[in-house]
C-alpha cells in the first residue's frame, strides 16, 4: 500500500469510523434511558392505579362503616356496651374493631390502611369504629389484578427502601432516588422498583412495584444491535464508496507521478489519460500541456542546437580553410547571419568590397560591428533583424573576433607571400619568381610552340653610384629603374630583379628582335632619365642589355648562358647598349 492510499485510510478511519462508534455509543446510551423511562413509566402506571384502587377499597370499607354505625340496632349496642352484640357486628364487618374509651373489640392488623368513623357513646364518651384493609399476601394478588398490574410487573410491599419480599418473607435494601425509583435485588435478580409513600396506619408501608431489570437491558440489546446493524451497512456502503473513490485518487496521482518521472527521465512523449472533469482531470490536463509545451520547446532548442552546430562549422570550416579575404568576408556575413538569425546582413571589406547574405531590407532594426585587429581595420558588418537579444550579440561578439583575427592571418598570410615573391626594394618579381615565370613560359612554348625572349640588363658603373653618392642613392637608383621596367612593360611580360644591380626581363610572344627594340627603348629612357636624388642633386645612368630567343637556344640553360654571353658582349662593348645573340 502506498502511503497516500495508507493515509487515505487514516483518514476515513478518523471521519467514518470513529465518529460513526461515537454516535453507536451516544445512541446507546439514548437507547437505554428511553427504555428505561418508558419501563419506568409503565411503573408508575401501575403504581398509580394500585394505589387509586387501593383508596378506593378503604372509601368502600369506610362506607360501609358508616352504614353501620347509622343503624339503630348498632347504636343500642354502643349505648349498652353490649360486647356481644358489638363483636358479632365486628365479625359481620371484616376489618373493624370497635374503640368505647377502654372497651376495644376486635383485631388490629400490622400492615393495613384504616378508616375511621367516629360517634358517640355512653356518657358522652367517644367511640369510634375503625376498618382496615389489611395488606396480606394474598390481597396483594388481588389489588394486582384488580389494578391491572402487568404480568411482568410485581406487586410488593416496602418500608422506607426496604422491600418486603412476600414469596422469601425475608427483605432487601433498594437503591431509591428521590422520586422512589431505583433497583433492588431479590431472590438473586436484579429488580427495578418503585416505592410509593406509606399506605398503612401504623409501620409506615407503602407499596412496591418491581419489574426485572433484565427487561430493560434484553430490549436495549435488542436495539442496540438493530442501530449497530444499520452502522455497519452504513459503514460497508461508506467504505465501498470511500475505497473507490480512494483507488480513483491513488491511482492518479501514481499515474501523474509516474508521467512526471518519465519526463524527468527525458520521455518527453509521455502524457496521463484525462478521465471525468474533477480537479484531477485539469491537473492531468495542465500536466499534459506542460508536457507538449516542454517537448516543444525541447524540440526548438535541439534545432536551434543543431542550426548553431551548422553555423560553427561552417564558420570554422570557413575561417580554417581559407587566406582568401572575399572567401572570409562572405563566410563571416553569412556565418553571423545564421548564427544570430538575422535577417540579412552586409559586409564590407577594407578594399571597399561589400557582401550581402540574406535580405538586409527586410529588417527593422540594425546591428553594427567593426572588424579589427590592433590598428588594422579590416572591415565592418552590419545585421538586419527585427530585434537582437543580448546573447546574439555575445555571439556576434565572439564571431567578430575570430572573424578579424582569421581576416588578419589572411592579411598578414598575403604579405609573407609577396615577401616570398616580390622583391623588397623594388617591388618587381624576385629572383625566385622570375625563374618561375621562365620556366612556366619555357613549358608553354615547348608545348604550344610561339616565341620566348630573355632579357637581362645590368647597370652600368653602379659601383661608382654607390661609391660618389651612397648606398641610398644606389637604392633610389634602382627604384627609379623598376619603374621605368614595369611602365614598359606588357601585362604577360614579367619583370625580375635577378640580383644586385642585375634584372631579367621575361618576354613571351616575342622575337629576338622585339626583345631587342624594348630593350632599346628602355635603355634610351633611362639614359634621358635625371633621377633626383639628396638634396636636390640629380643623376643620371645607362644599362647594358642582353637578349636571347629561346627557340633558337633550345634549352633554358642555352637561352640563360645565351642572354648571359650577349651581355657580356654589350659591356665589352662599352656599355649602355644592346646586344643579342644571333
Ligand atoms: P659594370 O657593371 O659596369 O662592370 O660595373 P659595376 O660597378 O656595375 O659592376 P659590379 O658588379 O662590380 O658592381 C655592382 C655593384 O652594385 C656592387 C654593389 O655594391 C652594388 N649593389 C648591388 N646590389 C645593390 C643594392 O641593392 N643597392 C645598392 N645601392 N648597391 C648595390
Ligand atoms: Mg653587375
Ligand atoms: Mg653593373
Amino acid at each position: 500500500m502506498t502511503s497516500l492510499a495508507r493515509r487515505l485510510v487514516v483518514y476515513f478511519v478518523f471521519l467514518a469510523v470513529v465518529p460513526l462508534f461515537a454516535g453507536f455509543l451516544g445512541f446507546t446510551a439514548l437507547i437505554e434511558r428511553s427504555e428505561q423511562n418508558r419501563v419506568d413509566s409503565g411503573l408508575q402506571a401501575s403504581l398509580r392505579a394500585t394505589l387509586a384502587t387501593y383508596e378506593d377499597e378503604l372509601l368502600g370499607a369506610q362506607k360501609n362503616a358508616e352504614r353501620l354505625a347509622r343503624t339503630s340496632a348498632f347504636q343500642q349496642a354502643v349505648a349498652r356496651r353490649n360486647r356481644p352484640v358489638l363483636s358479632a357486628f365486628v365479625t359481620d364487618l371484616p376489618g373493624s374493631r370497635v374503640v368505647i374509651g377502654s372497651l376495644r373489640i376486635g383485631k388490629t392488623y400490622p400492615y393495613a390502611g384504616e378508616r375511621r368513623v367516629q360517634f358517640v357513646g355512653v356518657k358522652k364518651s367517644v367511640g369510634e369504629l375503625i376498618v382496615s384493609v389489611p395488606l396480606n399476601s394474598t390481597y396483594l394478588r388481588n389489588l394486582g389484578t384488580m389494578a391491572g398490574v402487568a404480568s411482568n410487573e410485581k406487586l410488593l410491599l416496602a418500608r422506607g427502601n426496604y422491600v418486603l419480599n412476600a414469596k422469601s418473607g425475608a427483605g432487601a435494601r433498594a437503591k431509591l432516588n428521590r422520586d422512589g425509583i431505583g433497583r433492588v435485588r431479590l431472590d438473586g435478580e436484579d429488580y427495578r422498583i418503585l416505592v410509593s409513600h406509606p399506605v398503612t396506619t401504623r409501620g409506615s408501608v407503602g407499596f412496591a412495584l418491581a419489574t426485572p431489570q433484565a427487561r430493560v437491558t434484553d430490549a436495549v440489546f435488542q436495539l442496540e444491535l438493530r442501530v449497530l446493524f444499520v452502522l455497519l451497512g452504513f459503514l460497508v456502503l461508506m467504505g465501498t464508496i470511500a475505497f473507490f473513490e480512494g483507488r480513483v485518487i491513488v491511482r492518479s496521482v501514481g499515474e501523474l507521478a509516474r508521467a512526471t518521472r518519465a519526463i524527468a527521465r527525458g520521455q518527453l512523449h509521455k502524457r496521463v489519460p484525462v478521465r471525468g472533469r474533477d480537479e484531477f482531470a485539469s491537473l492531468a490536463v495542465a500536466f499534459n500541456e506542460m508536457a507538449e509545451q516542454l517537448e516543444t520547446r525541447v524540440q526548438e532548442l535541439e534545432q536551434e542546437r543543431q542550426r548553431l552546430r551548422e553555423a560553427t562549422l561552417l564558420f570554422s570550416e570557413g575561417l580554417g580553410v581559407s587566406h582568401d579575404a572575399v572567401q572570409l568576408l562572405r563566410v563571416v556575413v553569412e556565418s553571423a547571419v545564421e548564427a544570430t538569425r538575422a535577417v540579412g546582413g552586409v559586409i564590407t571589406g577594407p578594399s571597399g568590397e561589400r557582401f550581402v547574405a540574406g535580405e538586409p531590407e527586410k529588417g527593422t532594426e540594425q546591428s553594427e560591428w567593426s572588424l579589427r585587429a590592433g590598428r588594422e581595420d579590416l572591415g565592418t558588418l552590419i545585421l538586419y533583424g527585427d530585434r537582437f537579444g543580448e546573447e546574439e550579440l555575445e555571439l556576434v561578439a565572439l564571431l567578430c573576433g575570430h572573424a578579424a583575427a582569421a581576416l588578419d592571418n589572411a592579411r598578414l598570410h598575403r604579405i609573407v607571400e609577396r615577401q616570398a615573391l616580390v622583391d623588397g626594394l623594388t617591388g618587381l618579381a624576385n629572383r625566385r619568381r622570375s625563374e618561375a615565370a621562365l620556366d612556366e613560359e619555357i613549358v608553354r612554348a615547348s608545348r604550344l610552340g610561339g616565341e620566348l625572349t630573355l632579357a637581362i640588363l645590368d647597370i652600368d658603373h653602379f659601383k661608382e653610384v654607390n661609391d660618389h653618392y651612397g648606398h641610398a642613392a644606389g637604392d633610389v637608383v634602382l627604384k627609379e629603374l623598376a619603374l621605368i621596367l614595369n611602365q614598359s612593360l606588357r601585362e604577360i611580360d614579367t619583370a625580375g630583379r635577378w640580383g644586385g644591380e642585375e634584372f631579367a626581363l621575361v618576354l613571351p610572344g616575342t622575337d629576338t628582335a622585339g626583345g631587342a627594340r624594348l630593350c632599346e627603348r628602355i635603355r634610351q629612357t633611362l639614359a634621358r632619365r635625371l633621377i633626383p636624388i639628396e638634396n636636390g642633386m640629380t643623376i643620371s645612368i645607362t644599362a647594358s642589355f642582353g637578349v636571347a630567343g629561346f627557340q633558337r637556344a633550345g634549352s633554358r640553360e642555352q637561352l640563360l648562358a645565351a642572354a648571359d654571353e650577349a651581355l657580356y658582349r654589350a659591356k665589352r662593348a662599352g656599355r649602355n647598349r644592346v646586344e643579342y645573340a644571333d
